[in-house]
């Protein structure tokens, strides 16, 4: 096993910057997440896409 497990998924990695871990990305509402360090804010899982999908 890894010695940092507290990584997110690929997915939920900052795509500026490629940041994964948790601890350093920050809920900021139900949608998205900001890594502070990079500033940048971003909808993690937002290209998987289609769960929201109007019927
Ligand atoms: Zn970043």
């Amino acid at each position: 096993m890894d010695a940092n497990d507290n990584h997110v998924d690929p997915i939920f990695a900052c795509p500026t910057c490629g940041e994964r871990d948790a601890d350093r990305l920050v809920w900021i509402d139900d949608e998205q997440v900001e890594y502070q360090a990079c500033g940048t804010i971003y909808e993690p899982g937002a290209a998987k896409g289609g769960d929201d999908a109007q019927p």
